[in-house]
């Protein structure tokens, strides 16, 4: 009888040994003739491997099922408001669950500070930095940093800045930043699931879309629907003292820019891509948007949330439309 041991043999203990199942009857035989006391314990491996294959499979094939919702904040340093609008997502989806389908359907990936060096600068040194902290580029030791949002390589430096010293320039090439190169490589990882993305910034209660040329994307008009649903969402919770949300593409409501995030996760094939500039007003007052009223600061992540809510409901419709998922 040729047989495998399973666990390394000691003579006087009892080992583990593996055996063929068609052997299976006459080893059992054997050790009954010598007096040996033994146990099955596994009656058919195989099977137990072909379940496991299955089971594995099953997972994998839910994982493409399944689509994504890519959401970052702070890739402009300044924009404080922005992180309470991840983290009070982050909150809805792990500790205080009230939408138990938009944790079925949607692997959620969020990315609540994009520019940490830029993020600790405005703490310590300087609280309206926008940029990152890169240092490459200086002249005679000023001017730190490159525009995050204009260093994506969709029409990079079509409309940002080659001045070192100015709040929009682009740095050397398209993701020549490690920041931008890191969120480059998690959309692409998952572009065929991404099926929205979010850029939270801050301020002037809008919601943009692409293209940052004015260029309108093929699905102009549903990127324009779904912005006005998720901005109506938003504004049926809002704060009295501000104004409604504002939707339409960035170049024509806003300005002109190249190399940003929105434009790049469009390019690659996201369908539904915005960025969100959160309100900035500071106790009902104009001002400096950057500085909102702290008690906005609660309210920014839940009102926020109401949007997002919108707009991943719809996209999970949509996803299973073009995918045919039931
Ligand atoms: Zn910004």
């Amino acid at each position: 009888l040729d047989l495998d041991s399973w666990s390394h043999a000691i003579p006087g203990r009892p080992g583990t040994i593996l055996v063929a199942g068609d052997k299976k009857a006459q080893f059992e035989n054997e050790l009954n003739a010598i007096g040996a006391e033994f146990t099955v314990e596994t009656e058919n491996i195989k099977e137990l491997l072909d379940l496991e294959d299955k089971l594995l499979s099953d997972a994998s094939r839910k994982l493409t099922l399944t689509w994504t919702l890519f959401m970052e904040s702070l890739l402009h340093a300044r924009e404080w408001v922005t992180l309470p609008a991840t983290l009070y997502a982050i909150h809805k989806l792990v500790i205080d669950v009230t939408e138990q389908d938009l944790l079925q359907d949607i692997d959620w990936i969020v990315l609540p500070i994009a520019n940490p060096d830029g993020y600790v600068h405005t703490h310590v040194e300087s609280r309206f930095w926008r940029k990152n902290r890169a240092t490459g580029y200086m002249i005679n030791d000023v001017c730190a940093g490159v525009d995050l949002n204009r260093n994506f390589d969709t029409f990079w430096s079509q409309a940002s800045s080659n001045l070192v010293c100015s709040d929009t320039f682009h740095g050397r090439s398209g993701f020549s930043e490690p920041e931008t190169s890191i969120i480059r490589d998690i959309v692409l990882e998952h572009k065929d699931r991404i099926e929205l993305f979010l850029d939270i910034h801050s301020f002037g209660s809008m919601i943009l879309y692409g293209y940052g040329t004015g260029q309108l994307p093929q699905n102009g008009l549903f990127l324009h629907l779904v912005g006005v649903q998720m901005a109506q969402a938003i504004d049926a919770v809002k704060m009295s003292w501000n104004q409604d949300y504002i939707v339409g593409n960035v170049a024509l409501v806003l300005y002109e820019a190249s190399g940003s995030a929105m434009d790049y996760a469009k390019s690659v094939g996201v369908p539904y891509s915005y960025t969100f500039e959160l309100p900035g007003l500071r106790f009902g007052l104009g001002g400096f948007g950057f500085l909102v009223d702290p008690d906005f600061i609660e309210q920014a992540g839940f009102e926020t949330w109401e949007g997002i809510k919108a707009g991943a409901r719809y996209a999970r419709n949509n996803y299973r439309q073009r995918r045919s998922v039931k």
